[in-house]
């Protein structure tokens, strides 16, 4: 991990048209200019004057972020994805500095790669990924970090239909299934996320259940904290909790 740093904003101009760095437009007859002036703004926008300024000035309010990764989610299911080749003057700008403007807390299935699932490109999205997509200290302090130095207005806890953790925990809270003594420690942590299904129903419709109710699960502990509660409080970020369907490639957005 590497903190934003204070500097002088840099002003790049692409010389080649892309995608409206927002919106995921093609560029018109105009684009080439309009794609450059919000490259500089989309990456310098209330930065390089000092982190207060970044603390009052995020690039994208929750709102904008979240909208962004609806819209990512949409391309990647289109065919439609725009970041499939490295960009050298995108790595050179985030050698200086980052600041994503999502914190993903993810499962580290290997068929849920959030940058690809949302389209998004170097820099925009500060990603944690454990079994299951639990919490735990590590994570805690990670999301900590991300909350308190790059100041993402966007926290997303995103599950995954399929997932092996909690089919894992599942069996062992219905069948006393027994695993390895550290996958045991991990399964501890997504069980109690499961007090209120019923063993009886299919395995399929219970696994369905049992992933949502482990994002939601992860979501109130995240709320149960005073860091989570005071920048609630504040208006200046949003928890939102998602599940990815690994056979469609959408994102279920949970309100
Ligand atoms: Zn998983």
């Amino acid at each position: 991990m590497r903190r934003g740093k204070v500097g002088v904003p840099v002003f790049r101009f692409v010389l080649s048209p892309g995608p409206n760095i927002r919106t995921g437009a093609a560029p018109g007859p105009a684009g080439i200019a309009f794609h450059q002036l919000f490259h500089c703004v989309a990456f310098h926008r209330g930065y390089g004057v000092s982190n207060m300024a970044a603390r009052h000035f995020p690039p994208f309010t929750s709102d904008e972020a979240l909208a962004r990764l609806k819209d990512g989610n949409e391309r990647f299911i289109s065919g439609r994805a725009r970041f499939p080749t490295m960009q050298k003057e995108i790595l050179a700008e985030l050698a200086k500095e980052q600041h994503p403007h999502t914190t993903i807390l993810g499962c580290s299935d290997s068929r849920v790669p959030p940058e690809l699932v949302f389209d998004a490109s170097f820099g925009e999205l500060f990603v944690i990924r454990v079994a299951g997509n639990v919490l735990g200290a590590a994570i805690l302090g990670t999301l900590q970090y991300a909350g308190q130095h790059l100041h993402t207005p966007l926290f997303v806890v995103m599950g995954h239909e399929g997932c092996g953790a909690v089919d894992a925990a599942l069996a062992s809270k219905f069948h006393s299934a027994k695993e390895s003594s550290r996958i045991e420690v991990l399964l501890e942590d997504i069980v109690p996320a499961l007090r209120n299904l019923d063993g009886s129903k299919s395995h399929e419709a219970l696994l369905h259940e049992a992933v949502e109710a482990n994002v939601r699960y992860t979501m109130r502990s995240l709320l149960d904290t005073p860091e989570v509660q005071a920048r609630l409080v504040e208006g200046q970020m949003k928890l939102v909790g998602a599940v990815y369907e690994i056979e469609s490639g959408r994102v279920r957005f949970l309100e």
